[in-house]
């Protein structure tokens, strides 16, 4: 081990954000607003509609947040592509 990477201070600080946020969006869907959660990271989270119950996905952007219909979403933006994406296998 070398004596230099110690201290763990390895994260880059301009990309963190401390905590999750509680943000209120509006349903893509119902137009329902529905408070949700964001995690104090860039990943895109499912939520729950509180109006019709339908998820949808909310995703953290640098400035605000942003919502998309399930069926709308890229494969980067959608928790469930992402998780089969990088279980998958080592590719990429
Ligand atoms: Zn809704």
């Amino acid at each position: 081990m070398k004596p230099h990477t110690n201290g763990g201070q390895a994260m880059n600080p301009a990309v963190l954000i401390p905590t999750s946020t509680q943000e209120t969006a509006s349903c893509p869907y119902c137009g329902a607003k529905t408070s949700l959660e964001l995690p104090g990271n860039y990943k895109p989270v499912f939520v729950f509609c509180d109006g019709c119950g339908t998820k949808f996905i909310a995703e953290r952007l640098q400035e605000g947040f942003q919502v998309m219909q399930v069926e709308n979403a890229p494969c980067f933006s959608n928790p469930d592509c992402r998780e089969l994406e990088m279980g998958a296998g080592d590719e990429e």
